[in-house]
């Protein structure tokens, strides 16, 4: 799975908030270590070359590798020997007993108008021989539960609880009976569809790759082309993790051996529902065969006639068996010590876990990780040892529940909320040219700033081809009304609003760490499927393996900078801007700003209401829930993110920095991210507790996740207690950075 499968809607406007007495330096570095730091990323970027991300990344795809297989537990021990001759320190392969599920065997047929059975397999395409592998698995979803079904089959569009209602309004129901419903675009969590389909009480759901979507609608198909062909069956887990992401029987703590688990029958996060992959080809036959209503155009698809509900007259047998029960886990570790701040740690990671191959998704990233921590290694040969901790890890089963990182981060989270500077998350690095960078607001400044040294094959710096490609996407987004310009004077290119799906997930909202997501993206319409795999990266993601270069050069550069610096490159008022935005954008998606023609910068003309004034009927009281105390607390913390953004920048001007004041105003910027933390979670989620990042059960970003989710029920006295939870954070970060402002001078 990956962070970036969302649409640039969440990229925000915020000012860039750089001292214009500093530029000419690296953020965070005084002008002597900023000189120093541009000699040592110079040496460092010279290392990654084309050829060996190729090498790697033809390791990393040779054999399927998912979670839990022999294979892939093979490319732990890899991954382990190769840190160790590159000069990684403490390399260690820590194992998690997780439960999880293996395919045993998986059968559909239509029973009525007319037999069909499935093949449930992906057909070899001419030129690739990797598609011919027999280890390649067939079709399956991680989690599903077992069992047997002959119902009626009924099509329930993208899986959406409003796909049920509408279905409900045309008098179907489709309790016992078989839902088929496809993957939609934008991206919606499968698991998602799972949950919603359970509780519909559906006997079974199966879900499909419309063409529409990811085939040949979209353009020219494998091997002609980087969309899905015919047969591509998008394969995942369907856990519910976004109640608690990893090891269903853990929620909260580590699965080491031996550890206390809950029976699985309690575990929230574990599907209840059977659940099966399908492609096209096999869902066309279902889909033809449909009577009762023709479906809306919303619902049609892109096969080639029209889509009905469905009624009693396609009828399906479904029989899938599940081998349930515990397996080890993998995580590789390895670091190279700081020299100077060893118990400061910035941490990297990708999974390595794949579906089938993983050409793009997770291999691209792996075959980066491994040029990027060869360079970290040969530095070190050189005597350049970072001054902070770098720490890299190679997850399990991210693809089954964010496991594995899940896990590493709850053994290890009293270490980390000490001594975690951040964490840089790589997934996919590559399925195409366009940078997408995410990053929670107080590094998105200093993002920006390191894609200014990289340069992107297209002849431009990267800061430029990436700006140039957020513009873009801003027209079309504004031209499909997608994109609400705020009319910022400045605009940021990272997306500062992060939902979950990959790895950075435990570290942000279990942690509190701040965290940055790289990657690569283009056209790739064989995610998760077969075809995702090395053919498909030389034809079409990557095939002269620049962008992986580039990618090894920018996760290492991003993490020298943030191990190097001599004061933590973060930036607290553009996250008060960020956070301001959030605010005024709940209130008008909830279309409750009372905001009299004025924006956030007139907090005194804003006040929140219970309801919709339209549905206030005169007389009738209004339930007021006041955004002023919210709005002041955020201008509080800007201007004390403003005074301390000057201070440094003048200390960092005037030369070396005193190491106790150094450790002071460091390790007080690394507590003000754990400070968002509310140990009790978000309501009826206790596990996610970061108040201003959550994730919507789709995936898909939610910020002020506690209040947003009050909000939207109604649910006014919860929102209350939400609001004064942000607000009391935001004074405590803002007495802390007065404090901060107060040890400078
Ligand atoms: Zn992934």
């Amino acid at each position: 799975m990956s962070v970036i499968r969302f649409t640039p809607i969440a990229l925000l406007l915020v000012a860039f908030a750089v001292p214009t007495c500093c530029q000419t330096f690296i953020l965070g570095f005084t002008p002597a270590s900023s000189a120093r730091e541009s000699e040592i990323e110079k040496k460092f970027k010279s290392i990654p070359n084309a050829d060996e991300e190729r090498r790697q990344h033809r390791i990393f795809t040779a054999e399927p590798h998912v979670a839990g297989s022999k294979r892939n537990n093979e490319l732990a021990d890899y991954i382990a020997a190769q840190w160790k001759k590159q000069g990684l320190e403490d390399v260690i392969i820590r194992r998690y007993d997780v439960y999880g599920t293996n395919p045993k065997s998986a059968s559909l047929e239509m029973i009525s108008p007319v037999h069909y059975t499935a093949t449930l397999r992906e057909a070899p395409i001419p030129g690739d021989d990797d598609s011919k592998n027999p280890a390649i698995s067939g079709a399956w979803l991680g989690m599903s539960i077992s069992g047997e079904v002959a119902a009626p089959v009924i099509y329930a569009h993208s899986g959406n609880p409003e796909d049920y209602d509408l279905l409900r309004q045309n008098g179907i129901s489709v309790k016992g009976k078989i839902v088929l419903v496809r993957y939609s675009n934008p991206y919606s969590y499968r698991g998602f569809k799972a949950l919603t389909a359970q509780r519909e009480g559906a006997a079974a759901m199966l879900v499909y790759s419309d063409p529409q979507e990811d085939g040949y609608n979209k353009g020219k198909v494998d091997p002609d082309g980087p969309w899905g062909p015919e047969y591509h069956i998008q394969r995942g887990a369907i856990t519910y993790d976004f109640m608690v992401p990893g090891d269903p029987q853990t929620p909260g703590w580590a699965s080491v051996p031996g550890a206390k688990r809950i029976p699985i029958e309690d575990a929230v996060s574990a599907p209840k529902i059977m659940a099966l992959p399908l492609s096209w080809h096999d869902a066309k036959p279902l889909l033809e065969n449909l009577d009762g209503p023709v479906a809306p155009d919303s619902w049609q698809g892109g096969l080639g006639f029209p889509y009905h509900f469905g009624g009693e007259r396609v009828r399906g047998h479904l029989k899938i068996e599940m081998e349930n029960g515990l397996q080890p886990y993998y995580v590789v570790e390895g670091r190279i010590r700081g020299s100077d701040l060893p118990d400061e740690w910035v941490v990297l990671g990708n999974h390595r876990d794949a579906w089938v191959f993983g050409g793009v998704d997770p291999s691209s990233g792996t075959a980066s990780m491994m040029e990027m921590t060869r360079a970290l290694g040969e530095l070190k040969q050189q005597g350049l040892r970072p001054r902070r901790t770098i720490v890299v890890c190679s997850w399990d089963g991210e693809e089954v529940g964010l496991t594995g990182s899940t896990e590493w981060g709850e053994q290890f989270a009293d270490d980390l909320r000490q001594k975690a500077v951040a964490y840089i998350n790589v997934d996919e690095a590559t399925s195409g040219p366009d940078f997408y960078g995410q990053a929670v607001a107080s590094l998105a400044p200093m993002l920006e700033e390191t894609t200014r040294a990289l340069d992107d094959p297209g002849g431009k710096t990267l800061y430029e081809s990436w700006k140039a490609r957020v513009e873009r996407d801003r027209k079309t987004g504004q031209q499909s009304g997608q994109f609400n310009d705020s009319g910022a004077a400045n605009q940021s290119l990272a997306d500062t609003r992060i939902g979950s799906g990959s790895d950075h997930t435990v570290f942000l909202n279990f942690i509190g760490m701040p965290v940055l997501g790289l990657g690569f993206v283009g056209d790739y319409g064989v995610y998760h499927s077969a075809y995702d795999d090395f053919f498909w990266m030389n034809h079409f993601g990557d095939p002269g393996y620049k962008y992986h270069t580039l990618m090894s050069q920018l996760w290492g550069v991003t993490a020298l900078r943030l191990a190097n610096a001599d004061l933590l490159p973060f930036d607290f008022v553009t996250y008060a801007q960020n956070i301001r935005q959030f605010v005024t954008d709940l209130a008008d998606k909830n279309k409750l700003l009372n905001m009299g023609g004025a924006r956030a910068e007139s907090p005194s003309a804003i006040s929140m209401w219970g309801q919709p004034p339209s549905a206030v009927q005169p007389g009738e009281a209004r339930q007021p829930l006041d955004l002023i105390p919210i709005l002041t607390a955020v201008d509080n913390f800007e201007s004390a993110g403003k005074k301390l953004n000057e201070s440094i920048a003048h200390k960092l001007a005037s030369g070396p920095i005193d190491p106790n004041l150094a450790a002071t105003l460091n390790h007080g910027m690394m507590q003000l991210e754990r400070n968002w933390l509310n140990p009790d979670g978000i309501p009826g989620r206790p596990w996610f507790k970061h108040i201003l990042y959550g994730a919507r059960y789709t995936y898909a970003h939610l910020e002020l996740p506690g209040l947003t989710e009050a909000v939207e029920k109604q649910d006014w006295p919860t929102a209350k207690q939400q609001r004064e939870i942000l607000e009391r954070a935001l004074e405590k970060n803002t007495k802390l950075l007065e404090e901060l402002n107060g040890a400078v001078k």
